[in-house]
C-alpha cells in the first residue's frame, strides 16, 4: 500500500510541474501575441426573446498560435496573474468598439457589444483613461457597448471598485453581472452595485426543466431582476425547451448555441445579413 500511495505522490508531482511547465510556457508567449497579431475575437449573437432578432453580441477573445485555436479557459488566467491581461484587454476593447462600428457602417445595424473584463483590467489605474481615448478613437456610441463582470469579481466589493464602475457608467455604457447565481450576492449587495443586467449562468439554465425547483431558482433569478429594474439576460441555451421555458419565465434576452455558437467575424457579420432573426 505504501508504495503504491508513494507513486501515487510521484505520479501527482509529475503532473504539477508539467502544468507549471506549461503555464510558464503560456506565460511567455502570451508576451507576444498582440504584436504578432495572434489575437482573434469571436462574435456569439444575444438575441431578444421577444421577437428573436439579434441585438448584439458578446466578444470572446481566441489565440491563434501556430494555426492552432486556444480557447481563453487556457490562457486568461496566465494573463490574469501575469499582468498581461491588461495591455491584452485594451487591444480586445479597441477590437470590439471597431467592429461594432462595421456593423453599423456596412450593415446599418446599431448593435451592442459586450466585452469581458477582469478585475485586473478594472483596477489598472489609467482604465477610464484609456476607455476614453478608445471611446474617441473609434466613434463608438457609448450605449452600445457593455462590459461583463463575474458575480465573483464583484464580491470584493470595495469601494475603489465601485468608484470605477459608477466612472464606466457616467459614460453611458452598460454593465452585465456576468455568471449570476455562481456568488452569493444579497439583495442589498446587487442594488448598491452600479449594474444594468442579470446574465444568470448557463449552469442555471443547462437545468432548467429537469425540475420544479430549477425552474424555481431561475424563475427567482428573473424576478430578482425585475426588482431591481435590472434587464435579465441568460445564457447557455442549447435546446429549444429552454428558449421555450426562458420565454414563458420572462426573460428578456439569451444566448448560446442553439441560436449560434461563437462566430468569426466574417461569419458574424454574414450571419447578420442573412439572417438578423434567428
Ligand atoms: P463567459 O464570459 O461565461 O463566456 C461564455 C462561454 O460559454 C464562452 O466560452 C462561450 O463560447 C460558451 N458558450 C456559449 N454558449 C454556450 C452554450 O450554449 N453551451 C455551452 N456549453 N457553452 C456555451 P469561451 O469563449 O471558451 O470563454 C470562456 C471564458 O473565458 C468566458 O466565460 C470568460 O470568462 C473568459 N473570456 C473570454 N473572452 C474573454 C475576454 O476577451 N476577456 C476576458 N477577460 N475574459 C474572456
Ligand atoms: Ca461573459
Ligand atoms: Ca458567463
Ligand atoms: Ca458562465
Amino acid at each position: 500500500a505504501k508504495k503504491h500511495q508513494r507513486a501515487g505522490y510521484t505520479e501527482f508531482g509529475q503532473e504539477f510541474e508539467q502544468q507549471l511547465q506549461r503555464r510558464l510556457q503560456v506565460a511567455s508567449e502570451l508576451r507576444h501575441c498582440v504584436e504578432r497579431n495572434e489575437l482573434q475575437l469571436y462574435y456569439q449573437p444575444q438575441i431578444c426573446l421577444k421577437d428573436q432578432k439579434v441585438i448584439g453580441a458578446e466578444a470572446l477573445v481566441r489565440w491563434i498560435k501556430d494555426g492552432k485555436m486556444i480557447p481563453p479557459g487556457e490562457f486568461i488566467s496566465t494573463a490574469e496573474t501575469s499582468g498581461f491581461i491588461v495591455p491584452m484587454g485594451y487591444w480586445i476593447l479597441e477590437e470590439a468598439c471597431n467592429e461594432q462600428i462595421r456593423w453599423h457602417t456596412e450593415l446599418g445595424l446599431q448593435l451592442k457589444v459586450a466585452v469581458n473584463v477582469s478585475v485586473r483590467q478594472l483596477k489598472d489605474p489609467s482604465f477610464i483613461g484609456r476607455l476614453d481615448d478608445i471611446l474617441r478613437r473609434t466613434g463608438i456610441d457609448a450605449k452600445c457597448l457593455e462590459l461583463e463582470v463575474t458575480e465573483s469579481m464583484m464580491m470584493e466589493n470595495s469601494r475603489d471598485l465601485r468608484k470605477i464602475l459608477q466612472l464606466i457608467r457616467q459614460r453611458g455604457l452598460s454593465i452585465a453581472l456576468d455568471d449570476f447565481g455562481t456568488g452569493y450576492s444579497s439583495l442589498s449587495h446587487l442594488q448598491e452595485l452600479p449594474i444594468n443586467l442579470l446574465k444568470i449562468d448557463r449552469s442555471f439554465i443547462s437545468k432548467v426543466t429537469k425540475s420544479e425547483e430549477d425552474r424555481a431558482i431561475t424563475s427567482l433569478m428573473i424576478k430578482t431582476g425585475e426588482l431591481l429594474k435590472l434587464r435579465v439576460i441568460a445564457e447557455g441555451i442549447e435546446e429549444a425547451y429552454q428558449h421555450e421555458e426562458l420565454i414563458k419565465l420572462g426573460c428578456h434576452e439569451a444566448q448560446g448555441y442553439h441560436y449560434s455558437r461563437p462566430l468569426s467575424k466574417a461569419d458574424f457579420m454574414a450571419l447578420l445579413q442573412e439572417y438578423p432573426e434567428l
